[in-house]
């Protein structure tokens, strides 16, 4: 009976789908259920006794068969191959229309690969971001949905209701053709690498550099939260830094210091390289986890070329001084990131054809996900203000932050090379913001050097653009 028939199916019943599951059945969808080892399903059932919108399934044929038209799958599994071999199952299944989501954290091009392969076939796909982890996907994940454009109006209610919510908006819009979604959803997570950088570099400086105690620190990222900074992350890293093991020491402290990394952030650090856009910081923060992860090899060297510097003894004044340099260090570095992560999608979108609204974008991160902040409201507005807006640098609100912000970033950055701490991507940012804002960059010497050695040309500032020039450079006598 068509009453009986489920809104959309979701295969995968692990962490994110079942909390996606229940969000839907939340608002009211009733949602198909189907997962690989039937056990993980039975247990999901259990849990949920009085749950009259849930329909569980064991096998492909029957879940398909329990949807409405047209048909919605969403898929909710391990990224890469696994998706192929349940799209591969579904398609003799579904009938020409019939959507299929993959709300995994697929590469770009997989999407991308993926939207034409079924378009052949009738079927529409949808490549979709969805941030937030396990209490997003239960209470409001940001969602960034790109595919096939003709999927769209079927499946907004169900994501745009279960979307987190900003300003009254959903954070969830159409993103654009292909493997968009995706492709903007990879340069969220690779800011989220930086934001987690930055706020880890500044600790560092805290900590180590100032010798302020973690209750100390604690207090600082709370009362940062309070303004400009005003972040999931900023209030996330006080919540740690007030957590006490069972010894009431921090268990900051007990951590091994070897950062893990799933590949997001390697994605786009690896896009930004084949678009040659100078994604500094986000590929620095990468990086970063890598230098981490060589723990052993630290020691070792530590043991060799000794210890950093000791903190120097600070006055209030001085110290007060000092964080307010940090504070205003991180403010302007993650405006270069945010600013750089923008540069990279207005590439891809030349690059791939997507026509894609830069503002909508930041009001899809603005509530729901891991980068959540009042800073995205900013960049919304500056979109608003100017949809051809070239860079998020030149507009009003973020050039008079960074002038503001100038001189204690500086001295920051001074701070951390004196105290010997690593601040990879604080120090990136400020050399990324000096290279962008510096007319004349010493490039003119490496295309001397690439003729020189190698003939392979230069253009002179005296004549018209796109005119080589070549000079054997051995002179004689
Ligand atoms: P996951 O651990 O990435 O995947 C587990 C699911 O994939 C299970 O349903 C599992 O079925 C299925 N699966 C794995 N290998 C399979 C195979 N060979 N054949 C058939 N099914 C297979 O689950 P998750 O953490 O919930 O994440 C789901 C997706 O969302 C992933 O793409 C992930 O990257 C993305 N994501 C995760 C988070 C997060 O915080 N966890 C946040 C955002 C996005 P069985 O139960 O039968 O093993």
């Amino acid at each position: 009976m068509a009453a009986d028939k489920a809104d959309i199916g979701l295969i995968g019943l692990a962490v994110m789908g079942q909390n996606l599951v229940l969000n839907m059945t939340d608002h009211g969808f009733k949602v198909a259920v189907y997962n690989r080892s039937r056990q993980k399903t039975d247990e999901f059932i259990a849990a949920e006794p009085d749950n009259e919108k849930l329909f569980p399934y064991f096998d492909l044929e029957s879940f398909v068969a329990g949807l409405s038209a047209p048909r919605k799958v969403m898929l909710m599994v391990k990224a890469g191959e696994v998706v192929d071999l349940f799209i591969d199952q579904l398609v003799p299944l579904l009938e020409e229309g019939d959507i299929i989501i993959d709300g995994g954290n697929s590469l770009y091009t997989d999407s991308n690969r993926r939207t034409a392969e079924l378009k052949d076939k009738g079927i529409y796909f949808i490549g979709s971001g969805v941030s937030g982890g396990e209490e997003g996907a239960r209470h409001g994940p940001s969602i960034m949905p790109g595919g096939n454009p003709l999927a769209w109006e079927a499946v907004k209610p169900i994501f745009q209701s279960i979307a987190a919510k900003a300003d009254e908006q959903p954070c969830c819009d159409w993103v654009g053709d292909g493997g968009a979604g995706h492709y903007v959803k990879m340069v969220h997570n690779g800011i989220e690498y930086g934001d987690m950088q930055l706020i880890a570099e500044s600790y560092h400086l805290m900590r180590y550099g100032m010798g302020l105690a973690a209750d100390e620190c604690q207090a600082v990222f709370a009362e940062w939260n309070q303004g400009v900074l005003d972040s999931y992350l900023i209030e996330i890293t006080a919540e740690i830094l007030k957590f006490k093991d069972e010894g009431g020491e921090p268990l900051v402290d007990k951590i091994l210091d070897a950062a893990g990394q799933k590949g997001t952030g390697k994605w786009t650090g690896i896009s930004s390289l084949e678009l040659g856009m100078p994604v500094t910081l986000i590929t620095e923060s990468v990086y970063a986890r890598c230098l981490s992860a060589l723990k052993d090899e630290r020691i070792k060297a530590e043991a060799h070329f000794g210890k950093p510097s000791a903190p120097p003894s600070l006055g209030e004044q001085e110290k007060s001084e000092l964080l307010n340099a940090i504070h205003d260090a991180l403010y302007a570095s993650k405006i270069i990131s945010y600013a750089q992560g923008y540069m990279l999608m207005t590439e891809a979108a030349k690059e791939f054809a997507w026509s894609l609204n830069y503002g909508a974008i930041a009001l899809m991160w603005r509530g729901g996900c891991i980068i959540r902040s009042t800073f995205l409201g900013e960049i919304k507005a500056a979109y608003e203000k100017d949809p051809q807006l070239t860079n998020l640098l030149v507009a009003d609100f973020f050039t008079s932050a960074l002038k503001d912000a100038d001189a204690n970033w500086r001295k920051a950055v001074i701070f951390a090379i004196q105290q010997q701490i690593p601040t990879p991507a604080l120090s990136s940012a400020l050399a990324f913001f000096d290279g962008y804002k510096t007319a004349n960059l010493p490039a003119n010497m490496l295309q001397a050097q690439r003729d020189y050695f190698g003939a392979h040309t230069y253009e002179r500032v005296d004549a018209p653009r796109g005119t080589y020039f070549h000079t054997d450079w051995i002179q004689s006598g």
